[in-house]
């Protein structure tokens, strides 16, 4: 079994393999081979995306031994909220493709950020560009950060204000109300979905899109490892997926929905109480 994180390309309900054996591993989504579907990740993987989203969710993410975690990101980075690593197992952290380049785990070379003289490196190769080395996984991550173009849309984004997120959320949690009555007399579903979407991406941009609903169920038993993230928010991604769940069902348990949606609004109400 993988020991990179189990929330990689070989369980995930997009890689076409999973849905017919006989298929190679083959992102549905990114439309791309997958070399090595147990030690290659991404946002659109069920366990950070509640609602299933198809549209691409930041870039796609390969392992590196911790050990090159050995330097911090510069004080002043700004790391767009999509594009936090991903938590990955204990052993390892993620690093984002460059240009649909996987990086690895290399021998010597000069570091490209501080030109420091490395025996064991990170590298990246791109098709029609020199092959760069890095000491550390930070000083990979910012390069990246500076020179792919995949980051670039996320980095114009400007951020929220957390005043309006409250505010957001707010309106939000109110509105799924009203999403639900439409549900029990219609079966709309599409309408509580766009407004889920919507609290998912609020939760993102608080900064917990590197959080799966795994490690938000294990911060929730073990708060002292959970480096001081809200409880209700963590939480919040519980129920996102459990509704996630619920609302792909065929034929559909409003009852369940309709719950699940009132612990939503309960828990919203938790976090803005807590935090006005
Ligand atoms: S790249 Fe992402 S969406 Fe595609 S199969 Fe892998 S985890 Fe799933
Ligand atoms: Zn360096």
């Amino acid at each position: 079994m993988p020991n990179g994180g189990s929330d990689c390309c070989g369980t995930c309900p997009f890689n076409r393999t999973n849905k017919d054996k006989s298929q190679e591993p083959f992102c549905e989504i990114r439309k791309f081979r997958i070399e090595k579907p147990y030690w290659t990740y991404c946002n659109n993987h069920p366990r950070r995306n509640p609602l299933l989203s198809k549209t691409p969710r930041g870039p796609v993410w390969a392992p590196i031994f911790a050990d090159y975690d050995s330097k911090p990101f510069s004080e002043d980075l700004r790391i767009p909220p999509r594009l936090l690593p991903p938590i990955g197992d204990a052993m390892y952290v993620r690093v984002p493709y460059y240009q649909n380049t996987r990086p690895i785990e290399d021998e010597s070379g000069d570091c490209t950020i501080c030109g420091e003289k490395c025996e064991n490196t990170i590298s990246v190769e791109p098709l029609n560009e020199d092959k760069k080395y890095f000491c550390s996984t930070a000083h990979y991550f910012e390069w990246w950060l500076a020179n792919s173009t995949e980051a670039t849309p996320y980095l114009e984004k400007a951020p929220l204000n957390t005043d309006l997120i409250k505010n957001k959320f707010r309106d939000l949690s109110q509105n799924l109300s009203g999403a639900g009555e439409l549900l029990r007399a219609t079966g709309d579903r599409d309408q509580i979905i766009g407004y889920l979407a919507e609290i998912e991406e609020l939760f993102v941009e608080l900064g917990y899109g590197d959080v799966d609903v795994l490690h938000a169920a294990i911060y929730l038993e073990a708060p002292e490892i959970s480096g001081g993230r809200s409880p209700h928010l963590l939480l919040l991604q519980v129920y996102l997926t459990r509704a996630g769940g619920l609302l792909q069902q065929e034929p559909f348990d409003i009852e369940n929905i309709l719950k699940c949606l009132s612990d939503i609004q309960n828990t919203i109400q938790r976090f803005l109480k807590e935090n006005v």
